[in-house]
């Protein structure tokens, strides 16, 4: 199965609306090559900015986060229904900065991703271990439980259009970077986990994302394993080099 590979740029909790808008002209100057998907998910305040500038380009614009109700008495989060009119195609749901700094379970995480399926938005479900728990040999586990967990409720004729970004949380902005068999092993984990929770048609056209301190220097090796469909890009992402470089990756 031929995937179509993703280059997601997550800027977090970054730029102004014209740096964010900088950035993103930058980027696109750059070039998307026509085998592969790019998206960009700017912070909120710049997603109008940035929208604009990637109307009539193959970018999509994308959320960091996204709540799950449509609207009300919500302060401080986001609807999908929003997102959907701010020009968004796909959502980030249960990053690990949202799982381990703002305390998101599963549940948290299930209920999100079910918004946004709801409302036509392309979920990006992160799952990840920590340090230790790679460490006391429950990765696996701790994968399996984020996985199911997120996608309590989520049936076949759906999850054809997931996204699964495997992230270790010890990764991420460390600069330490899971090798090449450790990323490929989970995710062919993944992959079995999802033949099994769905069918095998169905699980080998899943998107699975590796993210973690994907850099110039080692994304051509990280994607060139067999289940490695793209990457989740933090830091490098907030330099137009370094991710025109990562978009332009085993060119
Ligand atoms: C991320 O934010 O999802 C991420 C992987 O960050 P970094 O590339 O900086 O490790």
């Amino acid at each position: 199965m031929n995937r179509r590979p993703l280059i997601a740029g997550n800027w977090k909790m970054h730029l102004t609306i014209a740096e964010a808008e900088a950035l993103a002209r930058a980027i696109v100057s750059g070039g998307i090559p026509a085998d592969r998907d790019v998206m960009l998910a700017p912070p909120y305040t710049a997603m109008a900015a940035v929208n604009k500038v990637l109307q009539d380009s193959p970018v999509f614009l994308a959320s960091q986060h996204s709540g799950w109700e449509d609207k009300g008495a919500f302060t401080g989060e986001i609807s999908p229904v929003m997102l959907k009119d701010a020009g968004c195609s796909m959502a980030i749901i249960g990053h690990s900065e949202r799982r381990h700094i703002f305390g998101e379970s599963d549940q948290h995480v299930n209920q999100r991703l079910t918004g946004a399926l709801r409302h036509g938005l392309v979920p990006i479900l992160c799952i990840g271990e920590t340090l230790e728990e790679r460490e006391a040999n429950q990765t696996f586990n701790v994968l399996e439980t984020q996985l199911r967990g997120g996608l309590i409720g989520v049936a076949s004729s759906e999850a054809d259009k997931l996204v699964i970004a495997y992230e270790p949380v010890w990764a991420i902005g460390t600069g330490k970077t899971a090798s090449e068999d450790q990323v490929q092993e989970v995710h062919a984990f993944l992959r079995t986990l999802l033949e099994k929770m769905y069918e095998k048609d169905i699980a080998s056209q899943i998107r699975i994302l590796y993210g973690g301190s994907v850099k110039p220097d080692n994304v051509d090796a990280l994607m060139s394993r067999e289940d490695v469909d793209g990457a989740l890009v933090g830091g490098a992402a907030l330099q137009a080099e370094s991710f025109i470089r990562i978009i332009h990756f085993n060119q």
